[in-house]
């Protein structure tokens, strides 16, 4: 599948959308999910122009897994939980609703999830968890 330039993430990417960011570097972004599934759910994206994991080149995939787990370990500790998940899927037959590739870190148990991409929060709740996020990231 060919690469879609407007699909969100790309647009928020070139800054021509808004969204809550928690973390940069050269090839990884990190941002609040704004449809959370629960408290503290994060998005780690490539820079790189890519619609699935598989379409990564391994220096994107390998500084988003670096972000991943850099991010993850912050979120778990702004949250205060001792555990968090990772999904990532590839393809609308398998429910990725932007076609830019990218990985939810989710603080807590699975059990308490709410739908996916289902209800926006209030994006002052949001920033504040993202500043407690990027706290903790800078005492890193
Ligand atoms: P997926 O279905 O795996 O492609 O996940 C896309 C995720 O992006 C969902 O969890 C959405 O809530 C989230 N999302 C959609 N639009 C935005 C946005 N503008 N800013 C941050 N997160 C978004």
């Amino acid at each position: 599948m060919s690469y879609d330039n407007d699909n969100i993430f790309a647009k928020i990417l070139r800054q021509e959308a808004p969204c809550i960011p928690v973390y940069e570097d050269t090839h990884s972004f990190a941002m609040m999910d704004i449809m959370p599934q629960t408290e503290g759910h994060v998005l780690v994206i490539p820079k790189e122009a890519a619609t699935t994991v598989y379409d990564l080149s391994a220096e994107a995939l390998t500084a988003c897994m670096l972000t991943v787990q850099k991010v993850g370990k912050a979120v778990e500790k702004a949250l205060q939980v001792e555990g968090s998940s990772l999904f990532q899927l590839n393809g609308r037959v398998a429910g990725q609703t932007v076609p830019h590739a990218h990985f939810h870190v989710i603080p807590g148990s699975l059990l308490a999830l709410k739908g996916h991409a289902a209800e926006q929060a209030d994006p002052a709740q949001l920033q504040k968890i993202a500043e407690k996020i990027k706290a903790t990231l800078d005492t890193e």
